[in-house]
């Protein structure tokens, strides 16, 4: 599978899509999921174009990987998440339940 650079997560990056924004720097783009499946449902997604976990490991360099990962630590400081219970799930291909091909985290809590 290729990436498909019209699909809806590579438009929200674009801002040919509106989404609710709660956090944006460099790296990541940080936005309420559409159909939340908690009090809290946070989208997190790198500004590269990766498919999913498996490209993102593979093709992002090692400085873009942990600038990611210390991005996903400001949001959660932002969410005032870091010392509540939280949950983070990405979904890989299809039969993982993947429906948007860009590399997302969903970011859970009901705290
Ligand atoms: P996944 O199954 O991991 O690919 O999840 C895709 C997620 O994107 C789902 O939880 C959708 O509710 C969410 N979603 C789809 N379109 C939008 C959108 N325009 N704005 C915010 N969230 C969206």
């Amino acid at each position: 599978m290729t990436y498909d650079k019209e699909n809806i997560f590579a438009k929200i990056l674009k801002k040919e899509i509106p989404c609710e924004s709660v956090f944006e720097n460099e790296f990541i783009l940080a936005f309420k999921d559409i159909n939340p499946q908690a009090k809290t449902h946070i989208l997190i997604i790198p500004k590269g174009e990766y498919l999913d976990l498996s490209d993102f490991l593979q093709k992002a360099s090692a400085l873009d990987i942990s600038s990611f990962w210390k991005s996903v630590d400001e949001v959660l400081v932002i969410l005032k998440l870091k010392d509540k219970g939280f949950q983070i799930k990405t979904h890989k291909g299809k039969e993982g339940g993947q429906e948007v091909f860009h590399f997302h985290l969903h970011l859970l809590s009901n705290n």
